[in-house]
C-alpha cells in the first residue's frame, strides 16, 4: 500500500461461526446433516409451530465446552439461553436461540505465528451456543427465491476475538488456527466455503500510536480465506479513504463483493438492530456442573500447539517440523504411528522419521493428490526404513529409492515383504577397500576434472562425490567417499 495508508493502523476482530457436527440439531431431534435433500429434515419444532418445547442437545454443550477448553476460557457454570428475534423468510420461527449476557465460555485466548516467526497472542472474548437459520436459494431461477429449512436449529458455537488482530494477514493466520483447533477437536469439519464455518469482521483504523479504537464496520459473511483477507484489505483502504478526505467513519454493516474487490453498505433495513433480546421462555437455565466440565477435559484431544510443543520435546523436532506435521490431526496421527513402530526409539531415528515424511510423504501426497488417510504405505514399514536408515544399513540417498520402489507394494505384508528385498539391494557399502576401488576408477576416468581441482577448483569435490554414488548406485557410505576421496586427490598433489 502506498504511502498515504502507512500513517494508519488497522485493528480487526472476527467474529466465527462453526457449525457443530452433533448428530441431531440444537433443540429437536433432527439429524444435523443439513446436505439430506432439501426439507427433509425438519420437524415442528425446529420450524417454529405454535406450542412446540424445545429441548437443548447435550453433545452441544459438550462440544462448546471442548472449544472453549482447548482456547483456555472460563466456563460459565449458569448461562441463560436469549431469544433473538427478527423476520425473516428462512427463519420460519421468527426467532434464533442463542446465549445474549451469559455465553457459556469467555475470556480465552489463542496463538499465532506471524510470518517472522514470533508468536502474538489474541483474545477470545467469548463462545457461546446458537441456532442457525435456514437457507434461502436464489439462484435457482430469475424469477422465484426457494427455502430450505434443513438448517434450522442446526447448532453452531460463534467464536468472538479481541480486536487484537493489526493486518489482514494476522486476520488470516487467526482463522487458520481456530479452524485447526476446531477440526483437530472433531466439532466442525472446517469446510469455509460450504459454509460449516462462518465468519464476520470487524474492521476499524486509527493512526498510529493513537490508543483510542477507531469506529467499527462490520463485513458479513465472508467464506473463504481469501476473501477474508481481500475484504479486510478493501474496507482498511475505504476508511483511511473517507478519512483522508475529512470525512468520519460511521457503523455499519457491510458485504463484500468478490467479484470488483469493495465493501458496501448493506441495506439499511438488514441493519436494523434491535433484535428485542430477551430470556428464552421456553427453557430453564443451564447449568454446567465442574464434574461435567472435567469429563469433557479428560476426553479432550489435545489441541494442536500442545501437540507441537510435545513432538518438539519428545522427538526432539524443530519447531518449523513440529508445526509442520502437526498442522493436521490425521499428519501428526500417522506420524505418531511411525515412531511409535521404531525399534530405536532415539533423536537420530525420531529425525530420520520426520525427514521421510516431510519429504517422502508429502511428496506423493502432494503428487498424487491425495491425503494421508488414502496413502497406502504402512506405517510400520516407514519405521523400518527409518531404523534402516538410522542404523546406517542404507544410506539417506538410497533411502529415496527405496520409498520410491516401496510405493509399488500394496498391502503391509507385501511392502514389509519387499523391503527386506531392497533392503538387501540398497545396503549401504561402508567397506574402504570396495569403495576405494570405485573411487580410484572414478580418479582415472576423469583425469580433466583431476588436473582442475588440483589447480585449485575445489568445488569440484561435489563433482566427485556424485560421480562415485552413482557409481555405487547410491550405496556407498557417504562420509567413507568423501574421506577416500580426499585422500586420493590429496596423495597426489
Ligand atoms: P456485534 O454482535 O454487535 O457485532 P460482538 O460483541 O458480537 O458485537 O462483536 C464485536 C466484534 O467487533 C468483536 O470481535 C470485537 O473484537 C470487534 N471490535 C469491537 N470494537 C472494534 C473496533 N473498534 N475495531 C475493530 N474491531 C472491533
Ligand atoms: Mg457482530
Ligand atoms: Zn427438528
Amino acid at each position: 500500500m502506498s504511502s498515504i495508508y502507512e500513517k494508519y493502523e488497522p485493528v480487526i476482530g472476527l467474529e466465527v461461526h462453526a457449525q457443530m457436527k452433533t448428530k441431531t440439531k440444537a433443540f429437536c431431534g433432527c439429524p444435523a446433516d443439513f446436505h439430506a435433500p432439501p426439507n427433509s429434515n425438519v420437524c415442528p419444532v425446529c420450524l417454529g409451530h405454535p406450542g412446540v418445547l424445545p429441548v437443548l442437545n447435550k453433545e452441544l454443550i459438550d462440544f462448546a465446552i471442548r472449544m472453549g477448553l482447548a482456547t483456555k476460557c472460563s466456563i460459565r457454570e449458569n448461562t441463560l439461553f436469549a431469544r433473538k428475534n427478527y423476520f425473516y423468510p428462512d427463519l420460519s420461527k421468527g426467532y434464533q436461540i442463542t446465549q445474549f449476557e451469559t455465553p457459556l465460555c469467555y475470556d480465552g485466548l489463542v496463538n499465532i505465528r506471524l510470518k517472522d516467526r514470533s508468536v502474538k497472542r489474541i483474545g477470545i472474548t467469548r463462545i457461546h451456543i446458537e441456532e442457525d437459520a435456514g437457507k434461502s436459494i436464489h439462484d435457482f431461477s430469475d424469477d422465484d427465491t426457494l427455502v430450505d429449512f434443513n438448517r434450522c436449529g442446526v447448532p453452531l458455537i460463534e467464536i468472538v476475538s479481541e480486536p487484537d488482530m493489526n493486518s489482514s494477514d494476522e486476520a488470516h493466520r487467526y482463522l487458520y488456527k481456530i479452524r485447526q483447533i476446531l477440526v483437530y477437536l472433531g466439532i466442525n469439519d472446517g469446510n469455509l466455503e460450504e459454509g460449516s464455518m462462518r465468519c464476520d469482521a470487524n474492521i476499524s483504523v486509527r493512526l498510529k500510536g493513537d490508543s483510542k479504537l477507531g469506529t467499527r464496520t462490520e463485513i458479513k459473511n465472508l467464506n473463504s480465506f481469501k476473501n477474508v483477507v481481500d475484504a479486510i484489505e478493501a474496507e482498511i483502504k475505504r476508511q483511511a479513504d473517507l478519512i483522508e478526505a475529512g470525512e468520519k467513519v460511521s457503523y455499519h454493516t457491510m458485504t463484500y463483493n468478490a467479484k470488483d474487490k469493495t465493501t458496501s453498505h448493506t441495506r439499511s433495513k438488514e441493519e436494523a438492530h434491535d433484535y428485542r433480546y430477551f430470556p428464552e421462555p421456553d427453557l430453564v437455565r443451564l447449568h454446567v456442573s465442574s464434574e461435567q466440565i472435567e469429563k469433557v477435559r479428560e476426553i479432550l484431544p489435545e489441541p494442536p500447539d500442545e501437540r507441537s510443543e510435545r513432538f518438539i520435546f519428545q522427538y526432539s523436532l524443530t519447531e518449523t517440523e513440529a508445526e509442520e506435521i502437526t498442522s493436521e490431526k490425521p499428519l501428526a496421527d500417522f506420524f505418531e504411528s511411525i515412531v511409535d513402530q521404531l525399534k530405536k526409539k532415539d533423536d537420530k531415528t525420531f529425525k530420520t522419521s520426520a525427514n521421510i515424511f516431510r519429504v517422502d510423504v508429502k511428496r506423493v501426497l502432494n503428487e498424487e493428490k491425495i491425503d494421508i488417510s488414502t496413502f497406502h504405505l504402512s506405517p510400520a514399514v516407514l519405521a523400518n526404513l527409518a531404523d534402516s536408515v538410522s542404523e546406517g544399513t542404507i544410506s539417506a540417498s538410497a533411502s529415496r529409492e527405496v520409498f520410491t520402489e516401496l510405493l509399488a507394494a500394496k498391502d503391509a505384508s507385501e511392502q514389509s515383504k519387499l523391503f527386506g528385498e531392497l533392503e538387501n539391494k540398497y545396503r549401504q557399502v561402508s567397506g574402504e577397500s570396495e569403495i576405494e576401488e570405485i573411487v580410484k576408477s572414478v580418479l582415472s576416468e576423469n583425469k580433466d576434472e583431476v588436473e582442475r581441482y588440483k589447480s585449485g577448483e575445489k568445488k569440484l569435490a561435489g563433482f566427485f562425490v556424485g560421480k562415485v554414488m552413482q557409481a555405487s548406485k547410491g550405496k556407498a557410505n557417504p562420509k567413507i567417499v568423501n574421506e577416500l576421496l580426499i585422500k586420493n586427490l590429496e596423495v597426489k598433489l
